[in-house]
């Protein structure tokens, strides 16, 4: 079940000169010889203390004040109108020589590991015992006696059956 889970601040100043209960509709994080201090304000205590705070800001004393009113609990909508992050191409490792860009083993995009197999080391792509780092390759080649032996992998079963459909090698029954 969904609740309403808003996070009322109260005035420190009220609180402190006891007086009811106020909401604090301000904020303001402050650093004055230690490690920063939030603080918050009604609107009375505000406008009185807030210029305190503009002096602090102007004497170049760190502090970070925004009006918590403003403020929007997270609903995850920020992260929704956020772009997504282009997600990185999954990198498998050639684990052959590569004399271009220093020797050794080479990381390569998963999408294009049949291409690097055949211009780079003119091999077929289950020619090679690529590398899975992260894992992400759950799903064999079980067609292939060649593919089996260097443990040709795919993301998923598309994958596979689109391999087995172009592959020339022999299946193995
Ligand atoms: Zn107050
Ligand atoms: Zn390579
Ligand atoms: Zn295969």
């Amino acid at each position: 079940m969904a609740r309403d889970v808003s996070i009322v601040h109260s005035c420190d100043m009220c609180r402190r000169l006891g007086l009811p209960f106020m909401t604090a509709t301000n904020e303001h994080v402050v650093a004055i010889d230690g490690p920063p201090k939030r603080f918050d304000f009604c609107d009375p205590h505000e406008e009185q203390l807030g210029p305190l705070i503009a002096l602090y800001r102007e004497e170049g004393v760190e502090l970070d004040s925004k009006r918590t009113k403003q403020v929007e609990p997270d609903t995850g909508q920020t992260a929704a109108l956020a772009p997504p992050a282009p997600e990185e191409p999954y990198k498998v490792i050639c684990p052959l020589d590569h004399k271009r860009g220093g020797s050794g083993p080479k990381a390569v995009s998963y999408a294009n590991r049949s291409a690097h197999a055949q211009t780079v080391h003119n091999l077929a792509v289950w020619e090679i015992a690529w590398g899975d780092p992260e894992g992400r390759l759950p799903v064999l080649c079980n067609a292939h006696a060649k593919c089996m032996e260097n443990k040709l992998a795919f993301e998923n079963e598309a994958g596979r059956g689109q391999h087995t459909r172009v592959c020339p090698l022999p299946v193995v029954v």
